[in-house]
Formats: structure tokens, C-alpha cells, sequence
């Protein structure tokens, strides 16, 4: 979400005119050097640790502005959101703290401040308009994030975001479609769904089976290859959900379903209305209709009150499952949340502990069932044009449908790959985090021909005319 949302602050930078400057990575002790005239940090408060970050940050960028006093620093996202005029009685040298909410202000707020030399706050408690009118500048040119819904309904007590992005919003689904069918003419092949709970997306209009109808309907959009969404909640999965993942030749064969935890007493606890059964009926369900479906989530360790019982039934879930990757986080209190004022608080040695066991396992199960992938052939979406060498072989990055990291090797095609493009490689080894592919590369497709000039489909089997010299053309 957040990154989405610097996509917007992007876009409206380009619409002032701005661009972007090299990327600014701050040694420590240094504030290191940047040309840009704005630097907008938006920030993140779901964990601890992004808070020190940003002060950190922001302590470098002051050493900056001395030297180069007209440069101006806006800080957005969750921290603004929270922190709010915090953030200037720690930093008196930011010009621009804005929410959540407020994206869309950010250019009228830079000129305030250089025009008034006077830093500007503007926070709104809650959403006025869907952001997605605002100009985007996306990361990458083949595939797009698209927001269905803002806010959360739910009250995890871990967790700050119902009190930082406000109530659940749901787009229109006519607006939603719009938006991707635009962004497919514009050459966008993958496009993933984005909402803090995409399975309660409908609740504001009244329709249970929304986001069933919305992946459907997605899936009729021409042109567009893959769909991916995130993050569902498993209290409000449903049957039909599965069905339309099942049916849709454009949903990935992937769900990311965060568990948080595999003991029913801490989930009670954390205040996520399901149960462990619940959680391994709805992945029985999907694996049963979604033949080869990855499946990966989030877990928290070290929760308040967690005991080494509640910490094996977690362990015994994550072999239970066989996820294919697992992201793992250590509990940490955030101010503001119910968590904070429960008994039980860890100590940080225990939950460095649990974390290490569980990664350890976590790691283990993604190798064994990365294995499993040895010898089969997997469609990757190539991700960028920079590659990595390996032993003086090029190999280029993508996604296999159900979301594995592969990265293959070029075979002296690199020149010939773009972002998008579809090709066929068969596995050859693999670690706990990614799939390598070595072999030919038996099909490649071009998505994005209207925008990238040659073949949009070409067959690189050993026999194909392409390998044996033969000028070949299909299609337009
Ligand atoms: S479902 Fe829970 S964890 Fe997810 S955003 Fe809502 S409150 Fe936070």
C-alpha cells in the first residue's frame, strides 16, 4: 500500500515538473551527498523499526540542508499520520508533514513552504477521495498495483493501521475496472489487487460476493496476463472466492494468507477471529481446487503472553501447511495498539529465540518444497532488464505463476527479453528463496508487442525454425 502510494507521490512530482534524482542511501556518519531539490519520505509505522529509521534519516538529510539550505524534505505515510506535529519537534528542519490522507496535497504544501518559509502540516482523519485519480509514476511499466479498497474494519490488537488509514473503503467496481483496462492499454500485462482485507471488499455497498465478482470480471479484460491480489483475510474467505481463483485463467495460482500465529489461544489474544482449523480447512480447500497453488503468509513471534505450548502449535501449523515462503516478524509494541496493554511481554532473548527456530523451519519447509520444482517447466514473467552474472553466465529475474523467485539464464537472449515477456525454462536447482533455471529457454513470449517493437510469440524448443537459423513471424 505504502509503495503504491509513492507511486502517486512520484506522479505528482513529475506533474511539477520534477524528476527523479539518483537513489540517496545515507552511510552512517555521513550525510552523503544527493542533488534532489525534495526529498519525500514516506513512511511506514507497523513496525518499531521504521520509526527509528526515519529520525535516523532525517538526522542525515539536516546535515544535507545546511549545505544546501533551499532543498525541501516532506514526510508522509503512517508515521505523519501518527506522529504529526511530533515529527517537527524533532526535526524543525522538515518542510512538509502530511497523512494518509492528504497525498494529493503535497504539491500545494511544498509551495506554502517555499513561500512561506514556514513548515506545513496537513493531516485528515479520514479518506475525503479515492487516491486514484492522482498522476501515478509506477515502478515498473508491465505491471501495476491497484487499490480496491483503503482501511481496515478489524481491530488485530497488534496493529496500527485501522488507526492510521481509517475505516474500510471500497472502490466502485466499474472504477476499478476502468483503471486496469487503461492501464493494460498502456501496456500493463500484470496487475495486482491491493486492500488491507480484499475478502470483506463489498462490505460498504453491501455485496458478500464482491471480490468473487471483481476477479471474474478481471479476469475478462483483454490483454491482461496475470492477477494477483493481497492480502485476504482468512475470517473472511470464502467458498466463492476459490471458485473464481479456480475458474480465471488470469488469477496466479498463489494466495498469500496471513496466519500470525497457529495457537487459537493467542489468536483470541491478537483478535483475529479465526481458528487454526479454519485456517488449514480454507488451504485445504484451495489446494484442492487450484491444482500446483503456492501458498505463503505472515506470522508473528513472540506475541504478549505467548508460551513455548502456543510457539510449538505455531511450529507444528508451518509444517502442517508446507508453505512455500513465510515472512516472519518479531512482535514489537507499537503505542497505540490494545497489545501494548496486555500481561506477558517477552523478554527480547525468548522471542530472538522463537524467531530463530521458526525461521530455521520456515527456511527448511521452502527448500524442501522449492525442490519439489526441480526438473518441472514454470512460465516466468520477467521483472527487470538488470540481470545478475553467475560464473560469467547472465541470468535475468522473474515470477513463476505462483510466485516463486526463478532466476534463469539469458543464453545470450538478454538483449532480446524485456520486463513482461513470458518464457518457458525448465529447474534446475534451487535455495530456500529462489528457483534457478540454467537450461534453454524452450518459449518466449513478447506481452507487450504495441510497445515493444519484434515477435510477439516465439518457440525457442531445439527444433524451432528461431534455433535453427530460420527467420520466423507470428503474429503482430
Ligand atoms: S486485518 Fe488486522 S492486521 Fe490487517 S490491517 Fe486490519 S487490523 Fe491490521
Amino acid at each position: 500500500m505504502n509503495a503504491h502510494d509513492s507511486e502517486r507521490i512520484a506522479g505528482l512530482l513529475e506533474g511539477m515538473g520534477f524528476k527523479k534524482a539518483p537513489t540517496y542511501e545515507p552511510k552512517l556518519g555521513e550525510p552523503g551527498l544527493t542533488p534532489a531539490d525534495v526529498v519525500v519520505l514516506n513512511t511506514c509505522a507497523v513496525r518499531e523499526h521504521a520509526d527509528t529509521r526515519l529520525y535516523g534519516t532525517l538526522g542525515h538529510l539536516a546535515g544535507l540542508k545546511k549545505k544546501r539550505p533551499g532543498m525541501q524534505i516532506a514526510v508522509g505515510g503512517c508515521l505523519a499520520q501518527k506522529d504529526r506535529t511530533e515529527i517537527l519537534n524533532r526535526a524543525p528542519w522538515v518542510d512538509v508533514v502530511f497523512g494518509t490522507h492528504n497525498v494529493g496535497s503535497l504539491p500545494v504544501l511544498l509551495g506554502r513552504a517555499a513561500f512561506s518559509n514556514q513548515a506545513q502540516i496537513e493531516i485528515m482523519e479520514s479518506l475525503q477521495a479515492f487516491p486514484s485519480e492522482l498522476p501515478v509514476r509506477r515502478a515498473a511499466e508491465h505491471s501495476a498495483w491497484v487499490s480496491i479498497s483503503v482501511g481496515c474494519n478489524n481491530t488485530c490488537s497488534f496493529c496500527i493501521v485501522p488507526s492510521l488509514r481509517g475505516k474500510e473503503r471500497d472502490r466502485k467496481p466499474s472504477e476499478i475496472l476502468e483503471e486496469i483496462s487503461a492501464l493494460v492499454a498502456d501496456g500493463v500485462v500484470e496487475v495486482t489487487l491491493l486492500g488491507q482485507n480484499v475478502n470483506s471488499y463489498g462490505v460498504e455497498f453491501g455485496d458478500k460476493q464482491a471480490f468473487s465478482k471483481l476477479l471474474i470480471q478481471c479476469g475478462k479484460i483483454e490483454g491482461l496476463r496475470r492477477l494477483r491480489f493481497t492480502s485476504p483475510h482468512p475470517k473472511d474467505f470464502t467458498d466463492d472466492v476459490i471458485e473464481a481463483m479456480a475458474r480465471s485463467q488470469v488469477v496466479m495460482p498463489h494466495l498469500h494468507m496471513p496466519l500470525q500465529s497457529g495457537s487459537n489461544a493467542i489468536l483470541q489474544s491478537m483478535r483475529r477471529s479465526y481458528r487454526r482449523e479454519k485456517y488449514l480447512s480454507i488451504l485445504e480447500k484451495v489446494r484442492a481446487a487450484i491444482p500446483g497453488v503456492a501458498i505463503s503468509t505472515d506470522i508473528i513471534v513472540g506475541f504478549p503472553g505467548e508460551t513455548e505450548e502456543n510457539f510449538q502449535e505455531t511450529l507444528d501449523l508451518v509444517r502442517a501447511a508446507r508453505f512455500s515462503t513465510a515472512y516472519t516478524f518479531k512482535y514489537s509494541k507499537r503505542p497505540g495498539t490494545a497489545a501494548v496493554s496486555l500481561e506477558g511481554h517477552l523478554s527480547p532473548e525468548v522471542v530472538a529465540e522463537r524467531y530463530q527456530r521458526l525461521v530455521a523451519l520456515v527456511d527448511d519447509v521452502s527448500l524442501q518444497e522449492n525442490r519439489k520444482q526441480i526438473g518441472e517447466t514454470v512460465e516466468v514473467m520477467v521483472g527487470s532488464k538488470s540481470g545478475s552474472k553467475d560464473g560469467g553466465r547472465a541470468r535475468l529475474s522473474g515470477r513463476a505463476r505462483d510466485n516463486r523467485l526463478v532466476h534463469f539464464s539469458a543464453n545470450g537472449l538478454e538483449g532480446d527479453i524485456e520486463p513482461g515477456d513470458l518464457v518457458r525454462v525448465a529447474v534446475s536447482e534451487c535455495s530456500p528463496f529462489f528457483l534457478i533455471a540454467d537450461g534453454a529457454i524452450t518459449s518466449h513470449v513478447k506481452t507487450r508487442t504495441r510497445f515493444n517493437a519484434g515477435l510477439n510469440e516465439i518457440d525457442r524448443s531445439p527444433n524451432s525454425a528461431v534455433n535453427l537459423g530460420i527467420p520466423v513471424f507470428v503474429g503482430s
